[in-house]
């Protein structure tokens, strides 16, 4: 049977509803209040507009990507010899 959450993973067994995962996530809710959970979950998972651009910006700078007429460009260093 399939997971009646995540409708992706099998379900423990067959009486069982969830998968292992999905039965950890509400153990986990019960435990700690789903309102501190969804919190957290906003917090690290759910980014806004913002947040979203701000990433994209970082994750640009790290990519050396070479676009035409760009004399800025570097290529990544190598220890190869140039001499072959
Ligand atoms: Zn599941």
């Amino acid at each position: 049977m399939v997971c009646s959450f995540c409708c992706v993973a099998e379900t423990e067994g067959w009486l069982k509803s969830y998968c292992s995962d999905c039965a950890m996530l509400k153990r986990m809710l019960v435990l700690h209040e789903p309102k501190i959970c969804i919190d957290i979950l906003r917090r690290c998972l759910i980014r806004n507009e913002n947040q979203i651009s701000h990433k994209i910006k970082a994750e640009l700078k790290n990519t050396s990507v070479k676009c035409e007429g760009d004399d800025s460009y570097l290529p990544p260093p190598t220890t190869r010899s140039k001499s072959k």
